[in-house]
């Protein structure tokens, strides 16, 4: 068989079959990020948020990562993993909000601004990730600019919410944020989350930083995905302001818990263009590749070194380190990822 369309006619069965079969050939992992759809997340080996995966990719010793998620994941994961061979099922799975800066405008900005320290948020291309002096995930942002002198500004790309987010929690009036966003979290608004809380008054309503500064001032915590995953495993009911992946995989691990989706819409399309039938395709003919021309490679692996150095490495922060009070009272949350 050749094409994706012949694999898409195929029952799931068989396509899970073949996923196994050469997975095991090919010695491949495969990593499902955690908005994937339930099929392609049931066949992972792996599944959390973009930079628990590339650390996953960095320590596998598989010859062959499937990456299931979208471009800049796949990047990330080969700039931490450049002897392995990195795979996508589909590369027009890129990020919307990665895709709103480019390496040649932030260069023009850094040139207007020649004393500032430039940080990147994961979602990000490599191009701009080499252009950059730290990168920083939602979940230690506020610590990686902690640890920029206070004195010197800052450019915060690409995500506008996160920056005013990291500007709110470190008092900073010197951070000057890209006019990015991601549009499934910058679309959640103040009514959907009313409409949640009255429909399940007992739920805690956890909100990602990537929305907007309303929807945070008026949720209960604020956290990153890997936070989320935290909360479900420690209460009974939750209204999630994230993309729906995440609310469907908390409801299969639970299936007697209440959890729901802040909005019903809240759906990142990029990340559904992984399909079975792709990543059975991808297996087959050893494609899509990701390839990094070396210098982007190396000057995306710096920011991104930095980073991990700074955290000691990384894991998935738990909801105590990122100062979440998980009984009685309602906190507003701090960390992000
Ligand atoms: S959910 Fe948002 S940030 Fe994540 S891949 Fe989709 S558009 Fe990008």
């Amino acid at each position: 068989m050749g094409t994706v369309l012949e694999y898409s006619a195929l029952p799931a069965a068989a396509l899970r079959d073949r996923i196994h079969a050469r997975k095991a050939a090919l010695n491949a992992v495969i990593l499902g990020h955690n908005y994937q759809r339930v099929e392609i997340q049931e066949v992972s080996d792996y599944l959390g948020d973009s930079l628990g995966l590339s650390q996953e990719a960095a320590d596998t010793p598989a010859d062959v990562i499937v990456f299931c998620g979208v471009h800049f994941m796949a990047e990330t994961a080969k700039i931490l993993s450049p002897d392995k061979r990195v795979l996508m099922p589909d590369l027009r799975a890129g990020c919307p909000m990665a895709d709103f800066v480019t390496a040649t405008a932030l260069r023009r900005l850094k040139a207007e601004h020649p004393d500032a320290a430039v940080v990147a948020y994961v979602n990000s291309t490599a191009e701009v990730k080499a252009e950059s002096d730290i990168c920083c995930t939602s979940s230690n942002a506020v610590r990686v600019v902690e640890s920029l002198p206070r004195e010197q500004p800052i450019i915060f790309v690409p995500d506008r919410n996160l920056a005013r987010y990291v500007e709110e929690r470190t008092g900073r009036d010197n951070i000057i944020a890209w006019d990015g966003y991601c549009y499934v979290h910058d679309d959640m608004v103040l009514d959907e989350l009313a409409r949640a809380r009255a429909a399940h008054p007992q739920a805690i309503v956890v909100v990602h930083p990537e929305a907007r500064r309303e929807l945070l001032d008026a949720a209960d915590l604020v956290t990153s995905t890997s936070g989320m995953v935290d909360l479900a495993e420690r209460h009974d009911a939750v209204i999630f302001g994230t993309e729906r992946g995440l609310v469907d995989r908390m409801k299969q691990r639970f299936p007697l818990k209440t959890f729901v989706p802040l909005s019903g819409a809240a759906v990142c399309g990029n990340m559904k263009l992984n399909t079975l039938a792709k990543l059975a395709w991808c297996l087959d003919h050893g494609q899509h590749e990701v390839v990094l021309p070396e210098d982007v490679r190396s000057g995306a692996e710096r920011a991104l070194r930095r980073m991990l150095d700074l955290s000691g490495g990384w894991r998935a922060p738990t909801a105590e380190e990122e100062g979440l009070e998980l009984a009685g009272v309602r906190p507003r949350g701090c960390g992000c990822a």
